[in-house]
């Protein structure tokens, strides 16, 4: 037996206001459960099951083997940097210039450089709760006041943006929205997005508005904030290959900002990442740039997929499942089970053997729902509803 003492950890203090995103978690406890053969079927993490598309794949390949194996610039490779600023424009109506674009790791760095640029001690950061995690994890990593505000079931999980309004102080530096939403599916309208364009143009208050769900989209368009005018030097777009491609692997995202802060996102990137993968982004190229049929057949089979887990949910007693507008994931109300979100979760995981989430993993505001993705085949959802189901009538009927 060893001997050997472990000296105390000393963590800097930031540390203890550093969270995390529970799905993660939850994966690996689920994963636990597998190697002990239980089955679980997987619908807590927000990942597209497909394939990535077979070109992007082959251009990724191609890629590697023509040498693209090196460092390149921080801010990205200047092909990608320029179509993923001809593709904003062509999404959006915006026009970008490839200097307004930073190239990063995912789209999550987008948000984790944006609030340590932007925001500090003093400051408040207005996001949205139940929201994804990270937004509150970072406001409070870089000692800045998060002041959520609420995304309710009865509105159909849109903004309240007079909630919004109210929120504001002069304290207030950047405003966090998401649309389409994590966990809740919920859209922000045009006449909100223009309505808070109004109060906010002009204004010393920046705004982080995470689209990486922008072609995820199942009634009417998507609109940016940043298209309303006045809007698009206050705007920081974040978007990514994640959730449109099936890429999660590939780790590539973008931000489009003013070339003023995009030079000091590259900079974050230089002392943190140096650069994003060569050949990742050569194919990202590709991704941007070619065949899109892909895009519109995973939301087609993600729209059959809405369908047969809202039904589902809607016939276990105790849930109630509101029609999501957009991304891949419902948030039923679980409130008239009388369980906590956490044990709710928890049960599930362990004797139906199905991978959720609690909806407190977006934020205190999510007590009372669970989150699950539908991001898994027809044929894995209703195995999981029957096992939902058949535990339900047993335990909470
Ligand atoms: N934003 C939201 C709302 C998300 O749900 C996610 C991933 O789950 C991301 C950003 C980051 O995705 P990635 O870093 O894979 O591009």
């Amino acid at each position: 037996m060893s001997t050997v003492t472990q000296k105390a950890l000393h963590l800097a203090e930031r540390m203890s206001r550093l969270g995390t995103e529970t799905a993660f978690e939850v994966l690996v406890r689920a994963r636990a459960l597998e190697a002990q053969g239980k089955e679980i079927i997987h619908l807590e993490i927000g990942e597209p099951d497909f394939a990535t598309p077979a070109n992007i794949v082959e251009a990724g390949a191609r890629a590697l083997r023509d040498g693209w194996t090196h460092y390149g610039p921080s801010a990205g490779l200047p092909q990608l940097r320029e179509a993923a600023a001809e593709y904003t424009a062509r999404h959006s109506g915006i026009p970008v210039d490839p200097s307004e674009v930073v190239i990063t790791p995912g789209g999550k760095p987008i948000m984790f450089f944006v609030i340590l640029a932007l925001a500090q001690r003093g400051d408040e950061v207005l996001y949205p709760n139940p929201g994804f995690p990270i937004y509150e994890s970072m406001i409070n990593f870089v000692g800045a006041q998060a002041v959520p505000y609420g995304l309710r079931e009865d509105q159909d999980f849109d903004v309240d943006i007079q909630e919004i309004i109210d929120k504001i102080t002069d304290r207030t530096r950047l405003l966090i929205l998401n649309s389409p939403q994590n966990p809740t599916g919920g859209v922000i309208s045009p006449e909100g997005l223009k309505a808070l364009a109004d109060k906010l143009v002009g204004r010393e208050i920046a705004v982080l508005s995470d689209e990486i769900y922008h072609q995820l989209i199942y009634e009417g368009e998507h609109s940016s904030i940043a298209q309303f005018p006045g809007m698009k030097d206050q705007t920081i777009i974040l978007n990514g290959f994640s959730k449109t491609y099936a890429m999660t692997g590939w780790r590539m995202g973008w931000g489009v900002m003013r070339p003023d802060l995009a030079r000091w996102i590259a900079q974050l990137m230089t002392n943190c990442n140096s650069c994003t993968a060569s050949f990742s982004q050569i194919a990202g190229v590709e991704a941007l740039r070619g065949d899109q049929s892909s895009v519109g057949v995973m939301r087609e089979e993600f729209r059959r997929r809405r369908s047969v887990i809202v039904e589902g949910l809607n016939r276990i007693p105790g849930f109630g499942c509101k029609q999501p507008h957009g991304a891949f994931y419902v948030f039923p109300n679980i409130k008239e089970t009388k369980w906590t979100s956490g044990s709710l979760a928890d049960a599930i995981l362990k004797e139906a053997g199905v991978a959720c989430l609690a909806g407190t993993a977006f934020g205190a505001w999510g007590e009372g729902y669970l989150r699950f993705s539908f991001a898994n085949s027809v044929e894995n959802i209703q195995k999981a509803l029957g096992w939902i189901g058949d535990w339900a009538n047993e335990k909470l009927a």
